[in-house]
């Protein structure tokens, strides 16, 4: 990662757009000055392990690979412009990867693969007169682990207001979610021209170019609104189910007073975390995140690493358990019900850094799983969110009582203001709405998964119009495509006319979305 310097002022990058476009004629650059890495799998790997091809690329939780004509990693500009010039002399589709941390097939191509981890520019961030907020700019392969240090470091230190868990949508009800931090996105167009889309200049373009699923061209740069550094007052509690879930009139209320009046809440639930095959004594564990100006940090630097640490160890014994139960479904009660008396049930309460408090959970990413998550949008008085999770536990049981564990991780929900990006899962035109994003995972191969979560998307959209979390598994829900059409064909339509001004021809357009935007 390297920090620049760098003016803010997209009229440089027009002027390489002329210059590559004078200088390098699609058809005769060299490919090596790309990086290509091309297909892993070589002709003397191919002889001695003739039934073990592997695929040239796979995303972490390796449900997803495919083959690309090529695999190109840029570093910088001019790399991007030459890729597409050269997508475009060759006819080959163009569909980009990162860190591969989706589920859905979004990155899968046969054409050409950019895979974006190497443009990893943050630019030092500004006081912005226009929009009343420090902004930086960063380039498309910054880590969120990268930018978070480089905003501790300015002077002053500074925040992302949302992020997710992973050093990688977060949890924030009112500051939303990290697309709508975006005050900018520069995207290179199926002819290679850099764009510059901005809510100032363009807001309906800019509708489309934030949430975009890499369909409108390669994304070069985006520019986020942050703050500067605050504090959270953490909580962890582990009330019992019941306490929330119960009766939906009862529970419902009670969670929106709780949901309103925290920054974030999150809500996990492990099944089976008490012994029995009943639901009566399980446990959810609740966290809240509260901003506090008054606060002390109650944990010092080493100490948080050293809680990290062991954050680390604890996700990688675990691990070893659940990869034992995805092989053995019947001990996943017993397997949850450990795990669950050795790390959780333990209520506590600190303050931290914004990042740190957000964080909260290292090495996560160590356990390959399966995860369907869907956002719909919650109803006055809370009620649909806990008929919402309540059927995921009768299910849950259901499944237990005849033998069956297609659902052995967690289920976990997190309350966003709606947004108005047009592919967003929590777009509406309501800027107050409240959507809640349900979650179910699973360890990796466990049996009978995609029936299991198919039942609770197709419950979700029954009753709530549930809409997919476009990066988690949402393809192999029967009818998915159809009922998302009829739900959003008029924004889907929106965004497919911005699409093909962009992009005329398809070059960036994958089976994934295909249907959705009704080809
Ligand atoms: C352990 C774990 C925890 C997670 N936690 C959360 C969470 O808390 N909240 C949440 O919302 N999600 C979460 N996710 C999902 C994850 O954040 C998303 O899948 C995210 O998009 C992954 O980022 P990535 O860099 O790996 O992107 P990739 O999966 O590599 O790519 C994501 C998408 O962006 C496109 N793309 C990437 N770069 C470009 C480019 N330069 N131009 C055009 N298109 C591009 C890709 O084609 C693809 O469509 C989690 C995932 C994992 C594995």
């Amino acid at each position: 990662m390297a920090i620049e310097q760098d003016t803010q002022d997209q009229s440089s990058h027009y002027d390489i757009n002329e210059k590559l476009a004078t200088q390098q004629p699609a058809s005769d650059f060299k490919i090596e000055e790309l990086k290509v890495t091309g297909k892993s799998n070589g002709l003397l790997d191919f002889i001695l392990h003739p039934h073990q091809a592997k695929p040239a690329w796979t995303n972490w939780a390796k449900n997803q690979s495919c083959d690309p004509a090529e695999i190109f990693n840029p570093e910088t500009l001019e790399d991007l412009i030459k890729i597409v010039h050269k997508a475009k002399a060759n006819n080959k589709q163009i569909r980009c990867a990162a860190s591969g941390h989706s589920w859905s097939s979004t990155s899968v191509t046969d054409g050409y693969l950019v895979v974006v981890n190497k443009m990893e520019k943050v630019y030092t961030p500004i006081w912005d007169d226009m929009l009343r907020s420090w902004t930086v700019k960063i380039e498309t392969g910054v880590l969120v682990k990268d930018l978070d240090d480089v905003l501790r470091k300015n002077n002053p230190p500074l925040a992302l207001p949302s992020n997710v868990v992973l050093d990688s949508h977060g949890a924030a009800t009112h500051t939303r979610t990290l697309p709508d931090l975006v005050s900018e996105v520069t995207i290179i167009d199926a002819n290679g021209n850099l764009n510059t889309f901005s809510e100032a200049k363009n807001p309906k373009e800019f509708a489309a170019a934030t949430v975009n699923l890499g369909l409108l061209g390669v994304i070069y740069t985006y520019t986020l609104r942050i703050e500067p550094m605050f504090n959270l007052h953490v909580t962890d509690t582990y009330p019992l189910l019941s306490e929330y879930f119960s009766n939906p009139s009862i529970g419902g209320p009670k969670l929106k007073v709780m949901v309103l009046g925290n920054d974030q809440t999150e809500i996990f639930y492990w099944p089976f975390n008490t012994p029995g095959l009943e639901a009566v004594n399980d446990r959810i564990w609740v966290k809240q995140w509260q901003r506090t100006a008054v606060l002390p940090i109650s944990i010092s630097p080493a100490g948080e690493a050293f809680k990290k640490w062991c954050q680390e160890y604890q996700t990688q014994f675990g691990d070893h358990l659940y990869e034992y139960m995805a092989r053995n479904q019947s001990s996943a009660p017993f397997v949850n019900c450990l795990l669950y008396k050795s790390v959780g049930g333990k209520s506590s309460e600190e303050v931290l850094k914004a990042p740190d408090a957000i964080h909260y959970q290292a090495g996560i990413d160590n356990l390959p799983c399966v995860d369907l998550e869907m956002g719909f949008r919650v109803n006055d008085d809370f009620s649909n969110v806990v008929v919402a999770w309540n059927y995921v536990i009768d299910q849950l049981y259901e499944y237990a009582s005849r033998g069956e564990f297609p659902f052995n991780l967690t289920l976990e929900m997190r309350f966003v203001k709606s947004s108005t990006m047009l592919m967003s899962a929590a777009y509406d035109a309501d800027p107050e709405a409240i959507y809640c994003m349900i979650e179910v995972l699973s360890v990796n191969n466990t049996p009978g998964f995609d029936e299991f979560s198919s039942k609770m998307a197709k419950f979700w959209m029954d009753n709530f119009q549930a809409r997919p979390h476009w990066a988690k598994m949402w393809e192999h829900v029967p009818g998915i495509v159809p009922y998302l059409r009829r739900q959003g064909s008029e924004r889907f339509d929106r965004f497919e006319a911005i699409r093909k001004k962009y992009d005329p021809n398809g070059m960036f357009l994958n089976h994934t979305f295909a249907g959705v935007l009704g080809h």
